[in-house]
């Protein structure tokens, strides 16, 4: 029940700031309605595939309001009926002009509630079985039908795996995978009187928990099995939904044998291939027929499809692991994770391309050497270095740089671009999986990337986790649909070592005449778009002038970081938290301060990012804790029950030694670990939940208490929030700024306040800064606050001061020894 509110909380959280833009227009609305949850990559692909299809918005395109129900993961009543609520109270005053329901409880939502839907068209998609039961009758409706070729996929598989013996079907034990087993058995049974296909006996693990799946799949000999599963996997024992994708690594991690599914999710996370329910095209089909209906034509004149788009594709390690050959699979087969090799015809024009350019490259750089008088130096670069990088086989950065000159030498028309793109959290990805995986995620990037560039692009790797891609054009078009295709390769979680990453990137892109091409001022264009991309947490820039001055203060600050912790010129200021009820102060954040003669003073925003981005971000966060522990002791000292809040990265978390550091901060300063609260930003898109936890459990251990920061503004996922032990939120600023005139914030707060209660989790909110504020928020139930209304951050000289104004104030009000208090 508590994680059902929690899930109504992050729902309101999630779209709450989306939802007055619809109403100011005249375009219609239409509801996208969704089964499953944001990150379920089904229905991910799907509202990828109805959203493309207006991507170029004309003047009709709908506004489109995204609704996720999350029933299939939580699928009991009480939660429904809160989904109900949520509903009705989030729309009250909203019309629709049609619905796009995306799987059955979306559609059943619909039929069932007439209230709100009775008049409007219905376009529904991914329905397995009879859409007609589910709607009984209503009409005005129409759809595509969810219907896996489960014949022809069987089919391959076996002639793929000859020696397979027995089929085993993975499958939960609900009406959905019973109305799919009953057509995997019509299909056998017909298969059986109508071809000469093998017929393989079938054994049905239905409604397993993933422990007692687990030890089974350890029992099978992988040689004579082929494994089936369908759709997500729900169980109420683990009470765990896995999406198809969770669902093939699981099994993937376990078992040597083919796996076989029926949505093209699963591609690329341990399944080898088949006829997959294409869940983009689904989405483009869906709101092609959507976009009929809005454009005048009655549904009757667009009939429903029973014949679901399918993708008919194979994961190329997965068949090598097989040893199965791409000339046994049916013609019009594509492949994925396809490694490049010389006797494979589809990247032979390619790679002699390649070699040819890398040859003729050699020749152009001896050349310009000779010229420049600069041939011993360039020389034995070339020599060191060779042009190539060792791990991706990719161009590296000199390459790059002499393909550029080479281009500027040819004086040719048109225009080149170089794009710049890091990877985000890559330093922590291999701290955090090791340097195994991150190699691998530079190879899976790489992958990834070449088959988007033809005869016009060059990908090449300029160091660590950055790219880039030279790209000549000629046409703006051309160029902003590769960009945007170097975009949506990112979209899709990154499958390593059976972990699968959310990976992003930001990506800096600067445009030259390739006339007038400066090839080393075009990389450091690039490259400062790049960083300014990063700094601003977008995926991409294009350079601009005014960037050159950031860029150097950047990189101002990051040679001066080291210096600066060394010599101890950055500094904490505390801001006091207070509990308006007891009206006292119950604890501090620290906050760091960095004032600098030469560049001025820097706020923490920049030097805590540039730190992030320059890997010196342990190290800052090693002093501040360090410091603020050591200063802090002098505010105990008056008032034992405070608490020190101080600020750690999540990539800090993911550190191999953030436990020893802790430790030894601790044990060195003196400073009680159950007094110390840690805040940490509500990012923890990285997959890796054991390691999230694990880390929490040995704070936990030691006293430490966690604090979510930014509370509402970041990713959150309901997988972590209610499987980690969280002791504080902290509200963030931008839901109080207007919380007065904003009444769809007052929810909110009030949401969270109250479901914070239930789960025993405390509450701050941050940033207020008047005391209507302060009686708003009271109503509301916040009881801790801080903000500029009670106090500012300031040094501990003044906190001290300000403590003792207050503690001879409150002396006699409040009993002293109150026990400890809630941070
Ligand atoms: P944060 O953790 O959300 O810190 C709260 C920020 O809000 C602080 O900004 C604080 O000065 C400001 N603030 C507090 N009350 C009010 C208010 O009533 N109105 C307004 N407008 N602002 C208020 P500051 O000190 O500039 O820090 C900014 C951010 O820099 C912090 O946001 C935190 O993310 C980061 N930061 C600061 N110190 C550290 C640190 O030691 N370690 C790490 N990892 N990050 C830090
Ligand atoms: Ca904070
Ligand atoms: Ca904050």
């Amino acid at each position: 029940m508590l994680v059902m509110r929690w899930a109504l909380a992050l729902f309101v959280f999630w779209i709450a700031q989306t939802v007055s833009w619809a109403a100011a227009s005249n375009r219609p609305t239409v509801l996208v309605l969704m089964s499953y949850h944001q990150n379920y990559t089904w229905e991910k692909d799907m509202l990828e595939g109805i959203e493309s299809v207006w991507a170029n918005a004309d003047q009709n395109a709908p506004h489109l309001l995204l609704e996720w129900m999350d029933t299939k993961q939580h699928a009991d009543e009480t939660y429904k009926d809160y989904f109900h609520q949520f509903f009705g109270q989030k729309y009250a005053n909203q019309h629709f002009d049609m619905v796009i329901a995306g799987d059955d409880n979306a559609l059943s939502f619909v039929s069932d509630n007439p209230q709100w839907f009775e008049k409007i068209p219905v376009i529904y998609g991914g329905i397995n079985g009879d859409p007609f039961s589910i709607l009984r009758g209503r009409p005005n409706t129409t759809g595509v039908m969810e219907h896996f070729d489960f014949t022809r996929t069987y089919q391959l598989a076996v002639k793929l795996h000859p020696t397979a013996s027995q089929m085993i079907v993975i499958s939960n034990n609900n009406e959905t995978a019973r109305g799919v087993l009953s057509y995997v058995y019509s299909d056998l049974r017909r298969l059986k009187t109508s071809s000469q296909t093998k017929i393989l006996p079938v054994k049905e693990w239905r409604g397993l928990s993933l422990k007692t799946l687990e030890e089974r799949l350890k029992t099978i000999d992988a040689n004579k099995t082929l494994i089936f599963f369908f759709g997500a996997f729900w169980n109420e024992r683990d009470n765990t939904l896995l999406d198809p994708s969770e669902m093939a690594a699981f099994i993937r991690a376990r078992t040597q044998a083919p796996i076989y599914s029926d949505t093209d999710s699963t591609l690329g996370y341990g399944v080898v291939g088949g006829y997959f329910n294409d869940g983009r095209a689904n989405g483009v089909l869906m709101a092609q027929m959507a976009k009929r209906v809005l454009e005048g034509n009655s549904t009757r004149n667009v009939p429903v499809v029973t014949q679901t788009p399918y993708k008919l594709a194979f994961d190329a390690k997965e068949l090598k692991r097989f040893g199965i050959s791409t000339k046994s699979l049916p013609k019009n087969a594509t492949l994925m994770n396809r490694s490049p090799s010389l006797l494979d015809s589809a990247y032979r024009p390619f790679l002699l391309g390649s070699l040819i350019t890398v040859l003729v490259l050699f020749i152009a750089a001896a050349v310009f050497a000779y010229l420049a008088r600069t041939e011993n130096r360039q020389r034995q670069a070339l020599s060191d270095a060779s042009l190539k990088d060792e791990l991706t086989g990719l161009k590296n950065r000199l390459s790059l740089g002499l393909s550029l000159q080479e281009l500027a030498g040819q004086q040719q028309l048109g225009r080149v671009v170089l794009i710049v793109f890091g990877l985000s959290r890559f330093k922590m990805i291999n701290d955090s999986y090791g340097h195994a995986v991150g190699d691998e995620l530079l190879q899976s990037v790489t992958q990834r990337i070449l088959p988007l560039l033809d005869q016009h692009g060059e990908l090449a790797r300029f160091s660590g986790d950055v790219f880039s891609v030279v790209y000549t054009f000629d046409d703006e078009q051309m160029l902003e649909q590769f960009l945007f295709q170097l975009e949506r390769a990112f979209d899709i979680p990154f499958a390593l070592e059976h972990q699968h990453l959310v990976v992003k990137m930001s990506c800096g892109v600067s445009v030259a005449d390739l006339r007038e091409l400066d090839h080393a001022q075009l990389i450091r264009e690039a490259e400062t778009a790049m960083h300014m991309a990063k700094k601003n947490n977008v995926m991409r820039c294009h350079y601009e002038q005014y960037m050159h001055a950031n860029n150097t203060r950047d990189r101002e600050i990051e040679e001066m970081l080291p210096e600066a912790l060394r010599s101890g010129a950055i500094t904490v200021d505390f801001q006091a938290v207070r509990n308006i009820d007891q009206q006292c102060t119950v604890g501090y954040e620290a906050l760091a301060r960095w004032r600098n003669s030469l560049i001025g003073s820097v706020s923490p925003v920049d030097f805590v990012r540039v730190a992030t981005e320059s890997g010196q971000m342990a190290a800052l966060t090693r002093y501040i804790l360090r410091l603020a522990c050591t200063e802090f002791k002098s505010l105990l000292a008056l008032d034992s029950n405070l608490y020190l809040a101080v600020n750690v990265s999540v990539g800090d978390l993911y550190g191999a030694d953030f436990c020893q550091t802790l430790d030894d901060t601790l044990q060195e300063t003196g400073f009680p670990a159950n007094q110390l609260v840690l805040e940490v930003t509500e990012d923890m898109s990285l997959n890796n939940v054991d390691v999230v936890r694990s880390m929490l459990n040995e704070l936990r251990q030691r006293g430490v208490r966690v604090s979510i920061d930014d509370f509402g503004t970041g990713y959150s996922s309901m997988r972590y929030l209610s499987s980690y032990t969280i002791n504080t939120l902290k509200i963030d600023r931008s839901f109080v700024q207007d919380v007065i005139e904003n009444e769809s914030n007052q929810k909110i707060v009030r949401a969270v306040v109250s479901m914070a209660s239930d789960l025993g989790v405390s509450v701050i909110t941050e940033g207020v800064e008047t005391m209507d504020q302060v009686r708003l928020l009271r109503r509301l139930g916040c009881i801790c606050i801080q903000g500029y209304v009670f106090s500012r951050p300031q040094p501990l000289a003044s906190c001290l001061e300000q403590l003792r104004r207050d503690l001879s104030r409150t002396v006699e009000v409040v009993p002293k020894g109150q026990g400890q208090r809630d941070a």
